[in-house]
């Protein structure tokens, strides 16, 4: 894949490749050193999109990425990072340009991410995976650019202490809590609540029986975004939503009660902040990851962004509705989890990663996916107050809970 800036700006992409590596913008500040972690995947490369248009400021110090070797070569080749990994294949790295170091193996990547060459890591794994080079960079005390919403969802407390105790940022990435970031600016402590937004995913309308036969192909055409194919079911299902809900809940500090969603079909409005005195703030912009990603990269900046904008005379009207929550049954299971917490966040998060993919493999029927992360919460050994040990535990055990249920499942008449 030749990584071209999308929607023009060739001449910029050029200059960045050929452009000597020198340290400090045009104005003498330093160049702002990036990992992107996930480089391959839907918000990695929404991530190059944006700072292959801001070279003088952001030098790509490092790549990782576990598919699509071709592509990350083709990465490295374009912005010359110091290394790229491709974690767990250790074939000769044929392609890729001198000088660039290469990596496999998950350990090497979490030390890199701490180096002292590193200010700001785009941390967009998808999964659980996504949790040890993020904890590692908040480790060091690094700027996080999160969009890998299940670091929070898993881990959520003991990740904001270790922002706390060491100095780190966690700026996100994920659209509705970068809405809620940029509405609430300097005034959390006037935030009545928050409602986070969603689209409603493909099978908004449709009855719990229509949902039994659902197809793959039907479950990964979402209406408004392109994302990769664990968030786009997690979006049919409603799980994202859950999800963000406890994101949010651990992101922002608020309790459950303070946390609200709607549905709104058009994905303009990308979260709502309601304040003490009634007034309500929105973020409101045509569905393009690129904003929020260079948000969280230039923070407290505004510079231009490739992202598509709004046209407002286009603009007709807003839709909202309430989320059905007896159709998409993984809704409650975010707030129950976001109300627990404990071990709840790790077994859920494990739950629903393995369920998706026995679908997507087409193992699993889609409605059983949320059946299933509801049976192994509900067989699980609660902790309230767990240790980072005791979180990946209870990973592995949900994992292990689901490989049993499916099994038992198929092997039903
Ligand atoms: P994706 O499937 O398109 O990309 C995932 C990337 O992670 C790929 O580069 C893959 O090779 C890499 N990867 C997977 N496992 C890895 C591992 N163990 N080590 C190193 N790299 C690994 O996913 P995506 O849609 O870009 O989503 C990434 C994260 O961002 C998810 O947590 C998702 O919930 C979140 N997010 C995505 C969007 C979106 O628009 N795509 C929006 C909000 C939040
Ligand atoms: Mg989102």
């Amino acid at each position: 894949m030749a990584l071209e800036c999308r929607n023009g700006f060739p001449a910029l992409a050029k200059t960045f490749v050929t452009a000597p590596r020198t340290n400090s913008d045009s104005a003498g500040r330093p160049r702002r050193r990036v990992v992107v972690l996930g480089s391959t995947g839907s918000i990695g490369t929404n991530t190059l999109d944006v700072l292959c248009r801001l070279p003088d400021r952001f030098q790509v110090v490092g790549l990782a990425a576990r598919s699509r070797r071709d592509d990350l070569f083709a990465q490295a080749r374009q912005f010359q990072p110091d290394w790229v990994a491709l974690v767990g294949d250790e074939a000769e790295p044929t392609g890729l340009p001198a000088g660039v170091e290469f990596l496999s193996h998950p350990d090497a990547v979490a030390r890199r991410v701490q180096a002292d060459d590193v200010d700001i890591v785009v941390s967009a794994i998808v999964g659980a995976a996504g949790l040890r080079c993020t904890w590692a960079a908040l480790e060091a005390g690094k700027t996080v650019a999160l969009a890998n919403k299940e670091t929070l969802v898993v881990a959520g407390p003991l990740v904001m202490q270790l922002v706390s105790d060491r100095g780190g940022r966690l700026l996100p990435v994920d659209s509705e809590h970068s809405a809620i970031f940029q509405a609430i600016a300097d005034r959390p402590a006037g935030v009545e609540r928050v409602v986070l937004t969603g689209s409603g995913g493909p099978f908004r309308g449709r009855s719990a029986d229509s949902l039994k036969f659902v197809t793959v192909e039907e479950a990964l055409a979402h209406p408004t975004w392109r994302m990769g194919p664990k968030i786009t079911v997690d979006s049919a299902t409603l799980m994202n939503k859950a999800l963000e809900v406890i994101e949010a809940r651990w992101l922002f500090g608020l309790p459950p009660e303070q946390i609200d969603v709607i549905v709104h079909p058009e994905s303009m409005v990308h979260s709502f902040v309601e304040f003490v005195d009634g007034s309500v703030l929105a973020q409101i912009s045509p569905p393009d990851m690129r904003l929020p990603i260079q948000y969280a990269l230039t923070y407290p900046e505004r510079l231009p962004c490739p992202a598509r904008r709004l046209n407002w005379r286009e603009l007709t009207a807003f839709d909202f509705e309430p989320p059905d929550r007896t159709t998409c049954r993984a809704f409650d299971l975010g707030y129950e989890v976001a109300n627990r917490g404990g071990t709840t966040g790790a077994v859920l998060n494990a739950a629903n990663e393995m369920a998706v993919e026995a679908f997507l493999e087409r193992q699993l029927p889609f409605a059983d996916i949320p059946r299933v992360s509801r049976a192994v919460l509900d067989a699980h050994h609660y902790d309230s107050r767990p240790t980072l040990d005791g979180l990946l535990a209870a990973d592995r055990w949900a994992r292990q809970e689901v490989r049993r249920w499916t099994s038992l499942n198929r092997s039903r008449p």
